[in-house]
Formats: C-alpha cells, sequence, structure tokens
C-alpha cells in the first residue's frame, strides 16, 4: 500500500507538497480549517488582484490526482492531532503565519475595529457565496492601521465597496524606491507618513475617530526604535483595520503536535523541514514567518522531498 501523508493546510505551500507526493505515488489527504481549499490565495488576496477560479481549478488538478480534501476541519486539539499522527506516516504541517500583530492603545476594543484578514475574508466570501457584507466599507471613513501590501489590499477593497474615505496609517517615512502597488489607487494621496494611531475614540461603543501622533525612527548603537514627537492630530474614521504584519503561526496548531519550532534554524534562511518528531514535518510561512507565494510553493516542493526520503528509508 502507498504510504499516507496528511498535510495540515491547503495554502501554496500545502498545495505545492500535494502535488510532489501524489505525482510520485503517494497516498495524500489535506486538511483545513476553512470552507475552501487555497489558504491566503483564497481568502487574503482580493479577487480583484488573484482571481479565485484559478485557485479553485489548481484544487481540481489536485483532485483529480487523487487527493483528498477534509475542509472546515480545525486541527487544534491534541486528540485530533494524535489521531492524524498515527493514521498516516507522515504529516506535514502547512499552516501558515497567521498571527496578526495587535495594538494596544486605548478603545481598542470598540466596535468597527477589525483585523485585516477578518475583512479580506470576508469580501471574498460575499463575492463567491452572495452571503451578506458582514463589514461593509460603504459610506464610512476607513482608516487602515499599518503601510504595507496587506494595507494595500483593504485599500482597494474598501474603494470598490464605496467607502466615503480612506486613509492609511504608516510609521515609516515615504520610501521613494517602494515599486507602484497593483491597484489604482495613489498611496501618496492616502498614506499618512510617520503617524501611528495613540488612541480610538468612543461614540456610543463605536470607535468615532482616532487620535494620531507623529513619530519617527531613530536609528542608534542599539538599533532602531520609535519615537514619538506627540504633535496629536485627529481623524474621522468610524471602520478601522489593523494590518500591521504577522507574528507568526498560530501556537495550538503546532502544541496540538507538541512540536516545538527553534527559530534559529527555521527561517528563511534555512532549508530545514524537519521538527523534532520523526514523522512530522513544517514548510511555508508556518516555518519561515509571513513571506511570499513564491517562497511557500517552493518549501512545498522541498517538503515534499523531505518526506519522501524519510518514507523511503522508514519503509
Ligand atoms: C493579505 C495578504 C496578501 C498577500 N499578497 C501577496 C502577494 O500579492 N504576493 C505574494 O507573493 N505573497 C502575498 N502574500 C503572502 C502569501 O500569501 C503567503 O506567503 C503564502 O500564502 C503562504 O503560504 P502557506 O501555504 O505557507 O500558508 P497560507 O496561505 O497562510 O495557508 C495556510 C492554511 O492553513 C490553514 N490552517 C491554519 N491553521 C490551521 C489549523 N490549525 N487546522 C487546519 N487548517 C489550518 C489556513 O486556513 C490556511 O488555509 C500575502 C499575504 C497576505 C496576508
Amino acid at each position: 500500500m502507498n504510504p499516507k501523508v496528511a498535510i495540515i493546510g491547503t495554502g501554496p505551500s500545502g498545495m505545492a507538497a500535494a502535488q510532489a507526493l501524489a505525482i510520485d505515488g503517494y497516498s495524500v489527504t489535506m486538511y483545513d480549517k476553512a470552507d475552501r481549499p487555497g489558504g491566503i490565495l483564497m481568502y487574503g488576496i482580493p479577487h480583484m488582484k488573484l482571481n479565485k477560479n484559478n485557485i479553485i481549478k489548481k484544487a481540481d488538478v489536485l483532485r483529480n490526482l487523487g487527493v483528498k480534501f477534509i475542509l472546515n476541519t480545525l486541527v487544534e486539539k491534541q486528540e485530533v492531532a494524535s489521531k492524524i499522527s498515527e493514521e498516516f506516516d507522515a504529516v506535514l504541517i502547512a499552516t501558515g503565519a497567521e498571527k496578526a500583530r495587535d495594538i494596544s492603545i486605548d478603545g481598542r476594543q470598540l466596535n468597527n475595529i477589525f483585523f485585516a484578514m477578518e475583512y479580506l475574508k470576508d469580501n471574498t466570501k460575499h463575492l463567491l457565496d452572495g452571503t451578506p457584507l458582514e463589514i461593509d466599507a460603504k459610506g464610512k471613513h476607513v482608516v487602515i492601521l499599518g503601510g504595507g501590501d496587506t494595507s494595500n489590499d483593504c485599500v482597494a477593497t474598501a474603494i470598490s465597496q464605496g467607502a466615503k474615505s480612506v486613509k492609511q496609517l504608516e510609521i515609516h517615512s515615504k520610501n521613494k524606491e517602494r515599486k507602484k502597488n497593483s491597484y489604482d489607487f495613489d498611496e501618496d494621496e492616502i498614506k499618512l507618513y510617520e503617524s501611528t494611531a495613540v488612541k480610538f475614540i468612543d461614540e456610543d461603543g463605536s470607535v468615532s475617530k482616532i487620535v494620531t501622533d507623529h513619530v519617527e525612527f531613530v536609528r542608534d548603537e542599539n538599533g532602531s526604535k520609535l519615537e514619538f514627537q506627540n504633535q496629536h492630530g485627529e481623524i474621522e474614521a468610524d471602520l478601522i483595520f489593523v494590518a500591521i504584519g504577522f507574528l507568526g503561526p498560530i501556537e495550538e496548531g503546532l502544541d496540538a503536535f507538541d512540536i516545538e519550532i527553534d527559530k534559529s534554524k527555521h527561517n528563511r534562511d534555512t532549508q530545514i523541514f524537519t521538527t523534532n518528531k520523526e514523522n512530522i514535518f513544517i514548510c511555508g510561512d508556518a516555518r519561515r514567518g509571513q513571506s511570499l507565494i513564491k517562497y511557500a510553493i517552493g518549501e512545498g516542493k522541498m517538503a515534499a522531498i523531505a518526506i519522501e526520503d524519510y518514507l523511503e528509508h522508514k519503509h
């Protein structure tokens, strides 16, 4: 009988590994807590940037190769993980790095403050399923904390939904070398550079305004740090998205398999896909931190080779 491999996470790294393993004759089952395969390609990157039909087709290619998908299944409990470890000859963790960095300032608990990924997922589900929007920017003053690519995805989505105004708070100064984003809007018209939020203002339990500070990155012998200049500003904001980066994988997914990630080994400069458990492997953003699709795909392919080497020696 063909050796059986379970892959937790159906993003680009898990899919790339599944394809390589299935082509080589392994029996592959993929688990995901989401209702559709694709990871961030499905529920993070907006449809206007990455057509979801391409992801649906990719999943069909895998199904045709014999890959089985078990969706709507969160693998976070020890008993579920133990069952998978026992049933399969090898397990690949490809759960991404979706633990979002938060901001802890006055008013964070107010209504209408969401993580970027909650917003982007809601909009894609609305487009694909026709479900009503739970987070709708129409007619709202939208402010996005953070000035990177995820923030730009939120800007484009809010504009497409008919926001009244859209602003980004970016702690860095303008980077003249930064290439133009993939959308039609001009970041310079939307970004408030060297700015951060210091307080959310409450109106009947919901956010209505943000108090901002001017900030500067100061570099000294101890590295770089953010210096607050305390030049208070206030901007209207009745819908806020937090897009200030990701901290790594959600720990529960790793703890369930009782594996520990040694960050000095599992980072973008290494190609180590093994863990402290001989039958459990890890790849993609779960291993190296939030990154890019091309690296996720590359890691999935290389992790498949590592798994095949292990299974060939074992059997
Ligand atoms: C908003 C956004 C936009 C981006 N845009 C680009 C871009 O334009 N170009 C680019 O190159 N990169 C982009 N990136 C980065 C890129 O999408 C990621 O590097 C890539 O998707 C990582 O792939 P992955 O397979 O490791 O993880 P992911 O794509 O994160 O997939 C992980 C999967 O694991 C599932 N999962 C997690 N935990 C569990 C669990 N416990 N049980 C079951 N399932 C679980 C998740 O539901 C998800 O489907 C973007 C990232 C974000 C957040």
